[in-house]
């Protein structure tokens, strides 16, 4: 028997979760970097070269890939030759106690995301747990950790659907593809899973993301069996819909598929789709007694030599005395350097503002969006000498119920989140000539080192949810529904689709 000791798997979860916040899998960079190379156009390079950027400077300074520092989900092999020798905690415990002290680590510290009562009270747990863990009990000494760390924008974008026998999957994922938007931060990864009963198939679609990526391998190889025949059929079919970087229109939208597969009842074809996003992070390690794990940094020599600034062409906008006019004067597609004092507020603080207004109050004492811009953003804390931590974009959809009762009430001009905007939304903002900008999802560090100052204006019980003002130096934004509602998260997809010629696009 081998024997496990109880802190060796806290400390080896603490770590792995520490690592994986800062350094993307050096497959993933490889990957992005070759998608950067070939990448044809200039908005989804743009994209890119800011997420490669930010991915250099995390690396370098240890400090969170993204704002959004996941849920932990672990797939555990526990061999049934291992003893726990000292515990005093089930292993879910000791893996949550890892989670815990990986969030709450002083020098690095992450962002606690996950909230209790789920359909109630929504109360924010403060130290990221619980983690969602997968056990297998294996043959064998050992115990194998695979950990993730998942960002809610690609985990909210999963999808299931119960096929016929016959139905075929790529169909399934080239219509379902384009509804799932800009939100999960492309370029990234499909999972996908097969088989098995509803619950199995996302489980697989979920465990096969656990792997590196080598679709450019298997493309110089060839397939050597259905499944692998499968990966590129809809690795390139998935390309060939033009959606690229940030949705914004490009070469690249998937830099892999991974599939996992299980026998399944014969009336029946689960399939579960799980993309992974810019901010992919997994770690895998192996307990056999002798302590606890290490993961080896990695070479930054293998992060490619891009160094992202802002283009020449972009214009510099004083927001302190910004107009409807100018707001007006914006092309779709225009990038933007913001100066000055933005507001910030996500889904909670829409949601008490809603609830304020529907009773007839004011907002609170010192929050005035009068001609002003909201950033969708619950920011990292800060460490050290950190005005903030990592701020990029949420995902700007979850706001759109909001946005007609912000433009007409509060005299807001603009927008700041990430992905596209549904019809509600863009139709307000043409209604009352007002605009979306975008900002790159998978780019918080860099974005954040455009934030001067931040101070909490209200609803500070809601932690990174509250409402902040930031005062923002050439802060690098696109303009992504203009005044007249003309969004380049339609036009750009349309056009490169049009481009890769391989899709007939509809233009109806
Ligand atoms: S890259 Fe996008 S989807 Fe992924 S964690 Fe960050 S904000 Fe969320």
């Amino acid at each position: 028997m081998t024997p496990i000791k109880q802190d060796d798997l806290i400390r080896s979860t603490a770590d792995a979760l520490q690592f994986i916040s800062y350094y993307h899998p050096v497959d993933y960079i490889e990957s992005l970097a070759a998608a950067y190379k070939a990448e044809e156009s200039p908005a989804a390079k743009d994209a890119i070269a800011q997420i490669l950027t930010n991915s250099r400077m995390c690396a370098e300074g240890h400090r969170p890939i993204c704002q959004d520092t996941g849920i932990v989900v672990a797939f555990v092999k526990v061999g049934m030759d291992v003893r726990w020798e000292d515990a005093t905690m089930s292993v879910t415990d000791m893996i949550n106690e890892g989670v815990r002290r990986a969030y709450l680590d002083p020098d690095n510290t992450l962002r606690a995301s996950i909230v209790s009562d789920p359909e109630g009270a929504r109360r924010n747990t403060k130290d990221n747990t619980p983690a969602v863990v997968h056990y297998d009990l294996v043959q064998g000494g050992t115990v194998e950790v695979k950990i993730a760390a998942k960002g809610g924008g690609s985990e909210n974008k999963s999808k299931f659907v119960m096929l016929n026998p016959s139905d075929s999957i790529v169909d399934w994922v080239v219509k379902t593809l384009p509804t799932m938007g800009a939100g999960w931060c492309p370029p990234g990864m499909l999972g996908i899973g097969i088989g098995g009963s509803a619950e199995k198939a996302m489980v697989l679609a979920k465990e096969s993301l656990m792997e590196p990526i080598d679709m450019h391998e298997l493309k110089k190889r060839g397939p050597k069996n259905r499944l692998e025949e499968l990966r590129i059929e809809i690795y390139d079919a998935a390309n060939a819909l033009g959606i690229g970087a940030q949705g914004l229109g490009g070469l690249s939208t998937v830099l892999d598929v991974k599939i996992l597969d299980y026998p399944t009842h014969a009336a029946s074809k689960p399939v579960g789709m799980i993309p992974n996003c810019a901010a992919t992070r997994h770690a895998h390690f192996t307990l056999d007694g002798s302590g606890a794990a290490r993961l080896d940094p990695p070479d930054l020599a293998r992060w490619p030599d891009v160094h992202w600034a802002p283009a020449p062409t972009s214009k510099r906008v004083d927001v302190d005395t910004l107009t409807r006019e100018e707001v007006a004067s914006w092309k779709p597609g225009e990038r933007l350097l913001l100066n000055g004092k933005i507001l910030t507020g996500r889904d909670a603080a829409h949601k008490r503002i809603a609830d304020l207004f529907a009773k007839g109050e004011p907002l609170p004492a010192g929050v005035d969006f009068t001609n002003r811009i909201i950033f969708y953003v619950g920011p990292v804390n800060p460490v050290r000498d950190e005005v903030v931590g990592p701020a990029g974009p949420t995902t700007a959809t979850r706001m759109d119920k909001f946005t007609e009762m912000m433009l007409a009430k509060t005299g807001l001009l603009a927008m700041i989140g990430k992905g596209e905007r549904g019809p509600v939304a863009v139709e307000a903002i043409r209604k009352y000539r007002a605009a979306y900008l975008m900002a790159v999802g998978g780019a918080a560090y860099l974005v954040s080192k455009a934030i001067r100052s931040s101070r909490v204006v209200a609803f500070g019980d809601l932690g990174m949810e509250a409402i902040y003002e930031f005062d923002v130096r050439d802060m690098p934004v696109t303009v992504a529904v203009d005044s007249r509602g003309t969004s380049v998260h339609q036009t750009g997809p349309r056009e490169w689709q049009q481009k890769i010629g391989k899709i007939p696009v509809v233009t109806a």
